[in-house]
Parts: C-alpha cells; sequence; structure tokens
C-alpha cells in the first residue's frame, strides 16, 4: 500500500528525469551526477539523490565510480526512439493537468469537470493558447500511437474502405500507417486548426508515397465533417468526452457519411470484472478532462443516440479495440 500511495512521488521524479532529458544525456554512457547536474543546470548533490532513488525502480543504474547508466526503463525517456515516453512523462505530470487532478474530488461532489474547475476552459481550449503544452500533447499522443497503429491496422480488413476520414486525428501517424498498407486508400485528416498546422511539420501523411492520396482539412467535428467518405475513425477521440459530446461527433459523421458508411471507434473497452486493465486509470484521467472510457455496452447506446447501430467489437494487438458502427 505504501508503494501505490508514494506512486505520486515516483512519477514527479520520473518527470524531473524527461524534464532535465537525463535519458538523452546518457546516450554515450555512464556519466556522474556532477557530470549530469552541470550539463543540466542543476545542483549535483540533490540530482545524486534523485538518480539514487529512480534506480531503485530501475529506472537508471548506479555503476561504479557514482556513474549512472541506462537501464531499458530508463531507455524509454530518450527523445525521438521508438517508444519514447518522454513527452508522455512530461505531460501527463505538467502542473496544469496535476491542478486538474487536484480538484477530482470536488468533481466527485459536484459533477463538475475537474479541468474545468481548475482553469476555466476545457483542456482542448487551454491547449490551443497554450501553444508549447499542445507540443508535448501532440509529441506524447503521437508517440503512445507509434505503438498501436500497425496493430490496429493489421486488426481491421480496411483494404475495403476506399475513402477514410481520421476525425481528431492529430498528427496523422495512424493515418499514414493505413494509407500506406492500402495501396488504393485515400485518407483525410481531420482536427483542429492548430494540430493540423503541426501535421504538416510532421510529414506522416505528406511523406512520399502517400502524399498524392491524402489531404489534410480542419475544422470543428461539433460542426460537421468532411463529407462523403465510405468510414470515420476516431482513435482515443471519444473519450475525450460526455455522452452527449460523443453523441454529437458520432452524428456529425453519420449525416457525412455515405450510405453505406462506417463509423470505426478506436478506444479502450473496458470489460466487467477486476481484472488489471490500464483503461481503468486512464478512465480517471478522463474525468478530469470530462470524458469516460467505455464498455461495450456504453458504446452501444451512444451510438443508439446517434441514429448508429453497433455491429462489433474488434480486438487488435494492442490495448485499444476497434468498436464498428453503421446507420441504424
Ligand atoms: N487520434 C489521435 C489524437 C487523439 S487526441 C491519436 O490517437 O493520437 C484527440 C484529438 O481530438 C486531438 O488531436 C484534438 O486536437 C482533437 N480535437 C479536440 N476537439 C476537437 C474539435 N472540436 N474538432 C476537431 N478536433 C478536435
Amino acid at each position: 500500500m505504501f508503494t501505490l500511495i508514494t506512486g505520486r512521488w515516483v512519477s514527479e521524479l520520473i518527470y524531473i528525469a524527461a524534464k532535465l532529458d537525463l535519458a538523452d544525456r546518457l546516450k554515450h554512457g555512464p556519466r556522474t551526477a556532477e557530470e549530469l547536474a552541470t550539463s543540466a543546470g542543476v545542483q549535483a548533490p540533490t540530482l545524486y539523490r534523485v538518480l539514487r532513488a529512480l534506480a531503485s525502480f530501475g529506472v537508471f543504474a548506479e555503476t561504479k565510480g557514482r556513474r549512472f547508466k541506462l537501464t531499458p526503463l530508463a531507455a524509454t525517456l530518450q527523445k525521438g526512439v521508438s517508444g519514447s515516453m518522454h513527452a508522455a512523462a512530461l505531460m501527463l505530470a505538467e502542473k496544469y493537468l496535476q491542478d486538474a487532478w487536484a480538484e477530482l474530488l470536488h468533481g466527485l461532489k459536484t459533477n463538475e469537470i475537474p479541468f474545468f474547475k481548475a482553469h476555466g476552459v476545457s483542456m482542448f481550449e487551454y491547449l490551443e493558447k497554450h501553444p508549447e503544452d499542445l507540443k508535448v500533447f501532440g509529441e506524447s499522443m503521437t508517440s503512445v500511437s507509434a505503438m498501436e497503429n500497425t496493430a490496429i491496422a493489421a486488426a481491421y480488413k480496411f483494404s475495403g474502405i476506399p475513402n477514410l476520414v481520421d476525425v481528431g486525428g492529430g498528427n496523422g501517424s495512424l493515418l499514414a500507417t493505413i494509407v500506406k498498407a492500402n495501396p488504393k486508400m485515400r485518407g483525410v485528416l481531420f482536427d483542429q486548426p492548430s494540430v493540423i498546422a503541426r501535421a504538416m511539420q510532421h510529414h506522416y501523411v505528406t511523406a512520399r508515397g502517400i502524399a498524392e492520396r491524402c489531404t489534410l482539412e480542419s475544422g470543428d467535428f461539433f460542426e460537421a465533417v468532411p463529407k462523403g467518405a465510405d468510414a470515420y475513425m476516431m482513435k482515443r477521440t471519444l473519450h475525450d468526452w460526455d455522452d452527449e459530446h460523443c453523441a454529437k461527433i458520432l452524428a456529425n459523421c453519420r449525416a457525412a457519411m455515405g450510405e453505406k458508411g462506417k463509423v470505426l471507434v478506436v478506444d479502450a473497452v473496458i470489460a466487467p470484472g477486476n481484472a488489471a486493465d490500464r483503461g481503468k486509470l486512464l478512465d480517471i484521467q478522463m474525468f478530469i478532462i470530462g470524458g469516460r472510457e467505455r464498455t461495450k455496452e456504453e458504446f452501444a447506446k451512444v451510438f443508439r443516440s446517434a441514429g448508429l447501430k453497433l455491429t462489433r467489437v474488434v480486438p487488435t494487438k494492442c490495448p485499444l479495440r476497434i468498436v464498428e458502427g453503421v446507420r441504424a
């Protein structure tokens, strides 16, 4: 129980390691706390204590001469490596999110959205006004996505979809993976203007071989989504919203899609029982920002309120599932 209670301290230390780029500074071999402190611009004696505490959890390891080296866990805190957790370590512990977590009890008592109580705006409105946080948020989603994209692309028969819109598609790495794997498919990346502007710089959907089959469109999915596609995919997007908002997004997809159109919601699907499931904890983070993770029955209910019918839930080799829906 004490380990669980102090879990917050550990994530705070991991945040510091990410903030000071400690893993990147150890890329070329072990270094002392003094060397690391000089290059990171912090106090060496305290940095030694931070590293020693982290090493007790397998994040970095102390070797001879009081030098610290990377371990497999610490290596994930490097920037730009496959499966990098650097941006996630920053984003999930940033002060603006911690301030929102501090309102969890208030949220439980009043059902007010904790993020709203802390900042007076929704998380996405907040990010639009804080470009540095938006950048880290985008990087965090992209690095988590990198581990999921191939699993999602392989799990579903995307070849039967000539035109696919990724609604709230972020940087476009998932759409790029799917379009690349399906040579006849055309894709549309749809998101908020600032995200689309950034997606152009990321070059996922503008990469050679797929650029001519991909377009980028910006807008507000509560207003409308691009018209006439065969399927509308939403990954880690509906979980940001309550049922009412999700129904609106889905109804806009329904209105935009062709007669035989489909919606493909890619999210955690919570199973009954006590089994460990990362989605159950992420669900609380979603409560903090006004969203939720859903069970199959809960998805079926939001689908119904948008005039859609849940047809099946397709498992993938990652923790997410594909929830398919058609016109009811
Ligand atoms: N699908 C991506 C990103 C998920 S985060 C991935 O899995 O990595 C949710 C996305 O919804 C963000 O990119 C955010 O910018 C977008 N979004 C939030 N509100 C929006 C709105 N009103 N209209 C369009 N996109 C929106």
